[in-house]
């Protein structure tokens, strides 16, 4: 490949990350296909040896297929990737062979960034992540448009963001999610401030080094001025709102359901499940292979706040290191986040952590606990993060309008405050 770009891993620096074959992103990604991917099968001639297709199409694209359970086909008994087994890493789907690491390309270099899907890098186990380099470079040969210069990252709508104010969003959420001084509750609160404050803030006539001394200056005033600014509770709009984000990002469609139900029939039953959803009433209706099933809504609103929980330092670092992973790995926004600008892109993330709270409060339900712990929190992180940049309708005008209302009236501090 001529020209590629430099890859960049993810500067945070207690980072670490090695697959330790849990197998659960076989049993749970839908895989989108490649045509060098689909060649690699052929040769392995893997439809005469298993009876039947293993790929299946889908809104004009090809995917690996699913077994009924959501699983791989591939998948075998021993939690282990056939083709991997028989053929080696090299020969499985470059998307298998890539996760958990999302490349994405700016105007300088591409950045690895990581999905928190995976139960290795929200334990942090493993290598440094410098160590993986040279796969990459491998890896991302097989995808050329990961490696190409793209300079299109938006600042607000309309605005395109200059190098040093995406740099300065940076380095002041960097700093933000690295202070010790500062409680679970707070950090996220004066992060939904600072978001909210960017939007609302005509941005047109505030550019680069007006912008970064901008951003400085709200920085600076934070967490002083949230402690000033306390919230109201949060409105049962506000909370519908949370419940309909919570929904968008656990919302599951098996591919193979889709197509025997078809279209019309699949967008109903969404429909329907999304309304009961964030109503808000009785039981939770069954998604995302009914992990919630049997808990009642009114018992997840009753249960206690994250930082109550026994483990909230512990969450408030695995948090933390979340934020400045999706910041510091390009996965926030642009290329990164279904090409949204970077103020909307923060705002979704605090929105991502708010629906982290309430699944993982729900689990604690769940489990018969009316607490949640790190556990509960590492397991809702993975949910919801699997969504970010793979379901379409996070990146859509619903979910626009969502953080939209959302910055009004303080929604966002508002129902994280409700939550964590
Ligand atoms: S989820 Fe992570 S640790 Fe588990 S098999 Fe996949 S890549 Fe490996």
């Amino acid at each position: 490949m001529t020209h590629a770009l430099p890859i960049l891993t993810l500067p945070v620096r207690e980072q670490r990350y090695s697959c330790h074959g849990c197998g659960n992103c076989c049993k749970d990604f839908t895989v989108q296909l490649r045509e060098a991917d689909l060649a690699k099968l052929r040769a392995q001639r893997w439809e005469e040896r298993l009876g039947g297709p293993v790929t299946v199409e889908f809104r004009d694209r090809t995917w690996l297929k699913q077994r009924a359970d959501g699983a791989c086909v591939f998948l075998q008994d021993d939690g282990k990737c056939r083709i991997h087994a028989e053929y080696g890493f090299a020969e499985k789907p470059t998307a298998c062979q890539l996760f958990p690491f999302v490349l994405v390309p700016d105007p300088t270099r591409t950045r690895a960034g990581l999905s928190f899907a995976c139960q290795s890098v929200r334990e942090n186990k493993g290598a440094a992540l410098s160590t993986h380099l040279a796969e990459l470079e491998r890896m991302s040969a097989a995808i050329p448009e990961t490696r190409r210069p793209t300079d299109t990252v938006l600042l607000a709508d309309g605005l395109h963001a200059k190098a040093v104010e995406l740099a300065c969003i940076e380095s002041v959420t960097d700093l933000w999610f690295s202070r010790t001084d500062i409680t679970l509750r707070d950090r996220w609160d004066g992060f939904a401030w600072l978001c909210t404050s960017l939007a609302r803030a005509q941005l047109k006539s505030v550019r680069e080094t007006r912008f970064r001394e901008l951003l400085q200056l709200l920085a600076s005033a934070l967490p002083e001025e949230v402690h000033q600014l306390r919230t109201e509770p949060a409105t049962k709009r506000q909370m519908k709102l949370l419940r309909q984000g919570v929904f968008a990002r656990l919302e599951d469609i098996k591919i193979q359901d889709a197509k025997a139900r078809g279209r019309l029939r699949t967008v109903l039953a969404q429909l329907w499940r999304s309304s009961k959803f964030s109503r808000g009433k009785g039981e939770i209706p069954d998604l995302a292979q009914g992990f919630l099933r049997g808990v009642r809504f009114e018992v997840v609103a009753a249960s206690a706040p994250l930082s109550d929980s026994p483990d909230a330092n512990e969450i408030d670092l695995l948090l933390s290191r979340y934020a400045r992973a999706m910041v510091l790995g390009g996965r926030a926004w642009g290329a990164g986040y279904y090409g949204w600008p970077a103020v909307r892109g923060l705002q979704a993330l605090a929105l991502n952590v708010a629906c982290v709270a309430w699944v993982a409060r729900a689990r604690a339900v769940h489990q018969g606990r009316s607490i949640a712990l790190l556990c509960d929190v590492e397991d809702a992180l993975g949910r919801i993060d699997r969504a970010a940049g793979r379901a379409p309708w996070l990146g859509a005008v619903g979910e626009r309008v969502r953080l939209e209302y959302l910055r009004l009236d303080d929604g966002l501090r508002r129902i994280l405050s409700a939550s964590l």
